[in-house]
């Protein structure tokens, strides 16, 4: 779905680790499901730049847009909590 959308977006990173004071899903949806593609998709949908969001999934993880995978892990180098918070 970010793909498709979102052409400039060059690779995509889903961690289980987080970073504070990002925008997450306000329901904990099972993995794999399509409701939790699509509040993923939503959120990135609505960053300040969607070719460079970091998303929260609740009681998850995170999934991180980029221009490549270099753009992502110098963007989070230093920043990823590897507990990600239980609400
Ligand atoms: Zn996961």
């Amino acid at each position: 779905m970010i793909y498709k959308e979102h052409p400039n977006v060059g690779a995509i990173v889903h961690i289980h680790a987080w970073i504070d004071d990002v925008e997450a899903t306000e329901v904990n949806y099972p993995c794999g499901t399509l409701q939790l593609a699509e509040a993923v998709a939503h959120l990135v949908r609505n960053a300040d730049d969607p070719s460079r969001a970091i998303v929260g999934l609740k009681n998850h993880g995170l999934t991180i847009t980029g221009r490549d995978l270099d753009d992502i892990f110098e963007r989070i180098d230093g920043r990823v909590k590897t507990q990600v918070p239980m609400l």
